[in-house]
């Protein structure tokens, strides 16, 4: 049984009141780990101690350089892990290890480009009223809070420890309560790689306690924050005590376009990776599928027949192309929102249920599933269910398209497939989303920014973007002609 401890200015420790928290392998339903609960008293002492090392200047006024050469030895050190971290992501989570083995590789790519990045130019100078030269640099903020959720419980966290610490900020860590286990791991290389103590800790423990604390505490000085929009509108609130900065990376409802010229083999396909990979649990997930009427019919057959196909299992068996869901507590979400698609009148036609047989019943399978005839006020049409459910709608023409498209709370993602070029883009640049594809879906690149319109959330991570959430920029006025300046007679 793993034994999972919080990591606080470089030492290993449980929480005050020595109370564990069980980590279940959603695969079998079976305790495979335990975690410090952390308390308020923790988070405390964890914000502290980020405040002291920010202001020691140990990591803050480092040369970028040397830096970048710690971000450089995590990246190595995750590829020298690789197999440890695929396995216990896959026991956490739930991953098949094809979606594991993905996570980890871009989360060693993630710390190089950030490795990278903070070592290029920035900054800009400006041409102002002589004798004055005027010119911008960036400084990191200080201490940050970062909080994520359970679905990418490494990439999430690399996410955001990467370009913080690029920045030179000092971090406060906390994981979700459900997926502790390779977040921890990452921390032992960080502490392994002999990171400045102080700079980087890890507080295990509970939203409402420890991502609380984190977003009101008046030591914090930004929160980046990823998971439900509903928590974002607390943090917000939380955050606002002493005007820290916030961004959020929130939850989506996101629409796939398949317009009648589409390759349609090609589109089904994406469409199937859109809503099933990672068994629905992306927050870029293509959960609202649009289909030009005339291939309406058509596309759903092919669609539910696949969906049928795809093979639903434990994470670490080879063969498993979809894993279970995260949590006993999420499958009973996922399930109540298969019964209110069902009293809205909205038609089943794959899937629907808990999946029990070949030995799944001590996990939290569901089976792929899809509703059609739905209408878009309908709540599985408009609330993000966050699981292999989805829902394919009719449209007739690109502006119904587009209608239907933005008519949703969220704003995170948008796909379209079409083989006309110029259709694609401009239905792209109508949909109200900040990440959007045009005959594919979901690929992710450290290099661009990821991040929401509307309830979505606020700022963009990753790429150049995502460095400077968490710079300050500072103007900087120098005066080349250093005499007075006679404003004032006497
Ligand atoms: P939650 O919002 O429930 O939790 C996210 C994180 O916030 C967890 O660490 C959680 O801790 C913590 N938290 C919960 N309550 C509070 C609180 N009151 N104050 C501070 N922190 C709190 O989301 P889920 O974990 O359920 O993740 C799923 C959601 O994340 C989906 O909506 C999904 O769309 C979104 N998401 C968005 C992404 C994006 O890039 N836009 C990427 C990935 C996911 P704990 O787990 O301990 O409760």
């Amino acid at each position: 049984m793993l034994d999972l401890k919080m990591y606080i200015n470089g030492e290993w420790r449980d929480s005050r009141n020595k109370q564990k928290r069980k980590i279940i392998n959603p695969a079998n339903g079976e305790i495979f780990a335990e975690a410090a609960e952390g308390t308020v008293e923790d988070t405390k002492e964890a914000i502290k101690v980020a405040k002291e090392t920010f202001e020691s200047g140990i990591w803050s006024e480092m040369p970028a350089s040397e830096r970048a050469s710690y971000l450089f030895k995590i990246a190595d050190k995750i590829d020298e892990y690789s197999d440890e971290l695929v396995h216990l992501e896959t026991t956490d989570n739930g991953k098949t290890l094809r979606e594991a083995r993905f996570d980890v590789g871009d989360a060693a790519a993630c710390f190089r480009y950030y490795a990278g990045l903070i070592t290029k130019p920035d900054g800009q100078t400006y041409h102002v009223v002589d004798p004055v030269q005027a010119m911008v640099v960036r400084e990191p903020i200080g201490v940050c809070g970062l909080i994520v959720p359970w679905n990418y419980p490494l990439l999430m966290s690399v996410w955001k420890i990467a370009p913080a610490l690029a920045a030179g900020n000092t971090i406060v860590f906390k994981p979700s309560e459900v997926t502790p286990v390779t977040p921890t791991k990452l921390f032992e290389i960080l502490e392994e790689i002999e990171l400045p103590k102080g700079v980087a800790n890890l507080v295990l423990g509970a939203g409402p306690v420890v991502g609380n604390e984190i977003a009101e505490s008046h030591d914090v000085d930004f929160v980046s924050f990823t998971g439900g929009t509903k928590t974002g509108k607390h943090i917000m609130k939380a955050a606002a005590g002493n005007v820290k900065k916030i961004s959020l990376e929130l939850g989506g409802k996101s629409p796939n376009i398949i317009f009648a010229d589409a390759d349609f083999e090609t589109a089904v396909d994406y469409a199937l990776f859109g809503i099933y990979s990672g068994a629905g649990q992306v927050c870029s997930a293509g959960s609202r599928i649009l289909v030009e009427e005339s291939i309406y019919e058509k596309f759903v057959e092919r669609f539910v027949e696949r969906a049928k196909q795809i093979n639903v299992g434990p994470g670490d068996d080879p063969a498993s192309e979809m894993g279970p869901l995260v949590s006993q507590e999420h499958l009973e979400k996922v399930l109540k929102y298969i019964e209110i698609g069902k009293k809205e009148g909205a038609r089943l036609v794959c899937g629907g249920n808990r999946i029990t047989k070949n030995g799944l019943n001590k996990g939290f399978f569901v089976e792929p599933t899809v509703f059609i005839d739905v209408k878009p006020d309908m709540r599985i049409v408009q609330e993000e269910i966050f699981g292999p459910v989805v829902v394919i709608q009719k449209f007739k023409d690109e502006r119904e398209a587009i209608q239907l498209a933005n008519h949703t709370d969220y704003g995170l993602a948008g796909g379209v497939f079409t083989v006309d070029g110029a259709k694609a883009l401009r239905v792209i640049k109508k949909l109200r989303a900040g990440i959007t594809w045009i005959n594919t879906y979901h690929p992710t690149y450290n290099e661009a920014p990821w991040g929401g319109y509307k309830q979505s959330g606020i700022g963009r991570g990753l790429g150049t973007y995502g460095l400077e959430e968490f710079q300050e920029i500072k103007q900087i006025n120098i005066n080349l002609q250093v005499e007075p300046i006679g404003w004032f007679s006497k």
